[in-house]
């Protein structure tokens, strides 16, 4: 519940998910690992069917990873609540947390 309630405040602070579940639509930012569906060895219609699932998501590649990051659009097994510089940056830069 913890993990799902950081989430949902990450997107409150101005923060998507590096990946959409399609494995095709991602974050704006340049530091996020992408996971593209087939880069990761599923089918377009794996994806679009089920979703992106988190363990092919592992690897170290800026195409194939994010996993473990906490915005990720699904929560896992692999999941392991990080997240990147720029997310860091972007949260912080948010109204709700920095003040004048
Ligand atoms: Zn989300």
């Amino acid at each position: 519940v913890a993990y799902v309630a950081a989430h949902e405040s990450g997107h409150f602070l101005g923060l998507y998910h590096p990946t959409e579940s399609s494995g095709t639509v991602f974050d704006p930012l340049r530091d996020t690992p992408h996971c593209e569906c087939t880069q990761c060895g599923l089918a377009q219609a794996t994806c679009d069917k089920t979703g992106l699932p988190g363990n092919r998501c592992t690897h170290a590649s800026a195409t194939c990873g994010g996993g473990a990051n906490l915005m990720f659009w699904l929560v896992s097994s692999v999941s392991q609540g990080y997240l990147s510089p720029e997310q860091a940056r972007v949260a912080r830069s948010s109204p709700l947390v920095s003040s004048p």
